[in-house]
């Protein structure tokens, strides 16, 4: 087991927006975390990341109960931002520098990040000039960086036309044989391209927990969409 989450509860104010969520996250597993605009996944997401403090609950990453699990996490925002006068070298380098990757090593962790995420021909280029493809790939290659154990993504292919679309989902696909992944999204059929297992997210709210076969088994798509919209 990777993760462990329990009762997991966030409010802003009066609103619940987690309501004491239960689930576990298997080593070497892709989940999705599905569901409706304000069903409470990056509020989920950003405390599974150690971006947001609970409520009330616990989370626990591996054997480690204190909050140094946050090295090992690798965090995709749903809308990450950018320095766009910088390239995608000079970026990947602040990342660097601020998870402390050692200088020796950082120049290699980069060519080599920027290769896996296809953006080696436009390493000099600066981001501003970018689409929102690359910069999503961009987005990803700062969350692998540090070579993280989990890898939460919140939307990544939200923002997409389909041609970004693909080329995100194809490296998702790539990761999975090498670290545990956490997608979050509101389209069940992105989650069917990348993910074995299925979170689904209502109101705070866990609807459904189990593996894709058993959810497709359950609900037809249409009758999906009537439940979680
Ligand atoms: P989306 O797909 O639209 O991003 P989501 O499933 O990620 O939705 P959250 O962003 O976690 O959902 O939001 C859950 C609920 O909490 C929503 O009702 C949202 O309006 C509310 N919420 C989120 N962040 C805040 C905040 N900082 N202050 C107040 N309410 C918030």
């Amino acid at each position: 087991m990777l993760v462990e989450i329990k009762h997991l509860k966030k409010s802003y104010k009066q609103h619940q927006a987690v309501n004491g969520i239960s689930f576990q996250i298997e080593k070497g597993s892709c989940v999705a975390l599905l569901g409706p605009n304000g069903a409470g996944k990056t509020t989920t997401l950003q405390m599974l990341a150690g971006m947001l403090t609970p409520t009330s609950g616990t989370i626990q990453f591996g054997e480690n109960t204190n909050r140094d699990f946050r090295q090992q996490i690798g965090f995709l925002p749903q809308h990450p931002s950018f320095f766009n006068w910088m390239t995608p070298v000079e970026f990947l380098q602040f990342v660097g520098k601020l998870s402390h990757i050692p200088q020796s090593k950082l120049s290699s962790k980069i060519e080599e990040t920027l290769e896996f995420v296809s953006l080696q021909d436009v390493k000099a280029k600066r981001i501003g000039g970018f689409s929102g493809g690359m910069k999503q790939r961009l987005g990803l290659a700062q969350a692998l960086l540090h070579k993280p154990e989990l890898l939460i993504l919140d939307e990544p292919v939200s923002a997409l036309d389909p041609d970004g679309r693909r080329d995100v989902i194809e490296i998702i696909q790539q990761l999975k044989s090498t670290m545990t992944i956490l997608f979050s999204t509101h389209v069940l059929h992105d989650a069917e391209q990348v993910c074995d297992s299925v979170i689904m997210l209502k109101q705070g709210e866990i609807a459904w927990n189990g593996s894709l076969e058993e959810l497709r088994g359950k609900h037809t798509t249409s009758s999906y969409k009537i439940q979680t919209d």
